[in-house]
């Protein structure tokens, strides 16, 4: 493996394929440094490419570094992974960030995602010394691997996965009986029910900000639509007037929907 400005070439030394929707590839990458953040991932640059895009680290031991790929229709990483062949490719991956933060008196966490986030979820999971919860949104014929290889011995409500570019995690997270006290909730998936759960978290339930963390894994929707607002001149104006992150995506959130009524 060699380094380039914080990238790595790292061959690929196994690929499995462990359900219909779900690829494991493992590299050799001895010289990578992990952050130890268990949602981390990194930029992966598959060859005779060169956009990048981000998969979750869901293990790293002994110089070997171990990516789970879903699989859907289409797409550039997709159909790279789709080929047995891959196995002896040489492939770019960035330096590892991480986000997941467990704040201080916390008493328990829940989790949310969809098959994306089962590999963050998974190393959460299995590092977290607090009581966790696990709602997962994984299609049927990849539920016994995700219950034996990710999630053993954890409480977790499967969700269905609706068709393919679509997820409805939003609509179950605002069914949640929340634990009492302190604690952290973590998410991941589809953008657009992530940024309905956000105002859910700020509006509802009235988080502080260090409560939650909440990502955009994809965006569903084959065809991208030009943004109907600007977000440049909304977060300009929010930094101006002192605003917090949060109060400039719920901002932004709303000039979206009175420019879709
Ligand atoms: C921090 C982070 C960590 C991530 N970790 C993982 C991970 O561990 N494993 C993983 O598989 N993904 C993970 N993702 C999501 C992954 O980066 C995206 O799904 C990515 O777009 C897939 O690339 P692609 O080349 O296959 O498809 P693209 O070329 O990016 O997209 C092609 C088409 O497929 C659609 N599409 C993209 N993703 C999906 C999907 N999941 N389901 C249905 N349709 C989709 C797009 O809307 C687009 O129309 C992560 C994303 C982030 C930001």
């Amino acid at each position: 493996m060699s380094t380039r400005a914080e990238q790595y070439a790292a061959e690929v030394v196994s690929r499995e394929q462990l359900s219909p929707h779900l690829v494991r590839i493992v590299v050799s990458a001895p010289d990578f440094r992990g952050t130890g953040v268990p949602d981390e991932w990194v930029g992966l640059i598959v060859p005779g490419q060169f956009q990048s895009r981000y998969y979750t680290v869901r293990a790293h031991a002994g110089g070997l570094l171990t990516l789970d790929i879903v699989v859907h229709e289409t797409g550039l990483v997709t159909e790279w992974a789709g080929r047995e062949s891959i196995v002896g490719e040489t492939i770019t991956i960035t330096a590892p960030k991480g986000s997941y933060t467990e704040p201080e008196g916390a008493g328990w966490v829940l989790l949310v995602g969809d098959l994306t986030a089962l590999p963050a979820m998974a190393r959460i999971a299995e590092t977290s010394t607090l009581p966790v919860r696990v709602w997962a949104e994984v299609p049927d014929d990849t539920r016994d691997v995700a219950r034996e290889r990710y999630l053993p011995g954890v409480e977790v409500t499967w969700l269905p996965a609706p068709e393919e570019g679509g997820s409805a995690l939003a609509a179950a997270v605002e069914t949640i009986d929340w634990p009492g006290g302190d604690g952290y909730f973590w998410m991941a998936g589809e953008s657009s029910q992530m940024r309905a759960i956000r105002k859910h978290l700020m509006r509802e339930r009235r988080l502080p900000a260090s409560a939650y963390d909440v990502m955009g894994y994809w965006r569903g929707g084959a065809v991208r639509q030009p943004r109907a607002v600007d977000p440049g001149p909304v977060w300009r104006a929010g930094k101006a007037a002192g605003k917090s992150d949060e109060q400039i995506w719920a901002d932004y959130d709303q000039a979206v929907q009175e420019a879709q009524q």
